[in-house]
């Protein structure tokens, strides 16, 4: 007989990562293709001589270095492995059976699965025709059970950013007992203008004064340490107090928290990447909307193509192809800004056999 576990468990979605095939170019997975700078990948190999030790289960080079360069108190500052982690953790602090989380949907896969771990009940508020956050509608959403909404902007993994104005406004409808999450996974790959508006929305400065927000960042993307697994949040220290009390003890390993504290000393060089990023985006985009596609206009590092019903066959198709792009139900495909002959090798297909399957 097996062990008896939670029975709820078997209607719970399971995260699925992106897919790699020996050979093919991922660009699934929204990472970053250069490998860590000199500087960072010595701090890695320092500090994987000291991994006889536990780490600084408090993080506090860690969230010094970020208190310096963020310019909030070090008590405003927690570390998780990896943001998504924090994610389950502000579940864990706010929500149980009978709450609510509000999310958009589509967004980030990991925000139903938390909310359901956590026992709490999910309540995804649909996107934009146009792809983007119905931010009335969410605030629609909320009800006297809901205990934490997530806004990720820029949204995953359809790109489309708000702006500071809208999120403004959004706050001031929300309820200041219920925790507001602002997942900035992808923020140093948003730029001005367009859907981000002129002056680019900043969580940390759009908390100010508001301790129900908390902002979401991670050392995944433009600091390029997916594999290490640092995430931060700038929050109220009464909210940082709480998710020490659900953190897992030592989540945030010795060689991460070296890495990543390297790494803030490199960001000016590893943010200048960004721009190749952020030109590549466009030049994407661009070459797709001239083959006929429709293609939100994306702050991420990535780009949507809302290929509806297609989408599986499409990826598959893209797969077959050589590139790996990622499928997200029957809603549409994600692909990821890599190198430029990355995306040329995606554009070889999207401009042939893709747009073939587009058109169908
Ligand atoms: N939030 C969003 C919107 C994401 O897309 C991701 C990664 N896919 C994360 C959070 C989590 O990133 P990490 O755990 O690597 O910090």
């Amino acid at each position: 007989m097996t062990a008896r576990i939670r029975p709820d468990l078997d209607n719970f979605p399971t995260y699925v990562p992106g897919k790699s095939f020996p050979g093919a170019f991922k660009l699934a997975s929204n990472e970053t293709t250069s490998g860590p700078l000199p500087s960072v990948a010595s701090a890695i190999a320092e500090a994987a001589a000291g991994v006889n030790r536990y780490p600084d289960n408090t993080n506090l080079a860690l969230r010094d270095a970020l208190s310096e360069s963020l310019g909030v108190g070090t008590d405003r500052i927690a570390v998780g492995c990896g943001s998504v982690s924090l994610c389950q953790e502000l579940v864990q602090i706010a929500a149980g059976p009978g709450d609510e989380v509000v999310f958009p949907w589509r967004s980030f896969e990991a925000y139903p699965v938390v909310t359901q771990v956590a026992g709490a009940t999910p309540v995804p508020v649909p996107l934009t025709p146009d792809h983007a956050h119905d931010l009335d509608a969410m605030a629609a959403a909320v009800t006297d059970r809901t205990r934490l909404i997530f806004v990720c902007n820029p949204n995953n993994p359809t790109g489309r950013a708000l702006t500071a104005a809208e999120i403004t406004s959004f706050l001031d409808k929300v309820p200041s007992h219920v925790l507001v999450a602002l997942d900035e996974a992808y923020f140093e790959y948003v730029r001005p203008g367009g859907d981000a508006g002129e002056t680019i929305a900043d969580g940390v400065a759009l908390a100010e004064g508001r301790p129900n927000v908390v902002v979401l960042r991670t050392f995944s993307k433009a600091y390029g340490l997916a594999g290490l697994r640092v995430g931060y949040a700038v929050a109220d220290p009464s909210i940082v107090a709480a998710l020490g009390k659900v953190h897992t003890p030592f989540a945030v390993n010795v060689v991460a928290q070296a890495a990543a504290v390297a790494s803030l000393a490199a960001a000016d060089e590893l943010l200048a990447r960004t721009d190749q990023v952020a030109a590549e985006r466009t030049r994407v985009r661009d070459a797709l909307l001239t083959a006929g596609y429709d293609v939100p206009e994306s702050n991420g590092n990535f780009v949507w193509l809302p290929l509806g019903e297609k989408s599986q066959g499409y990826a598959s198709a893209s797969a077959d192809a050589g590139v790996v792009v990622r499928a997200y139900g029957a809603d549409g495909v994600r692909i990821t800004i890599g190198d430029p002959h990355e995306n040329d090798a995606f554009l070889v297909f999207a401009s042939g056999a893709g747009l073939d399957i587009a058109k169908s």
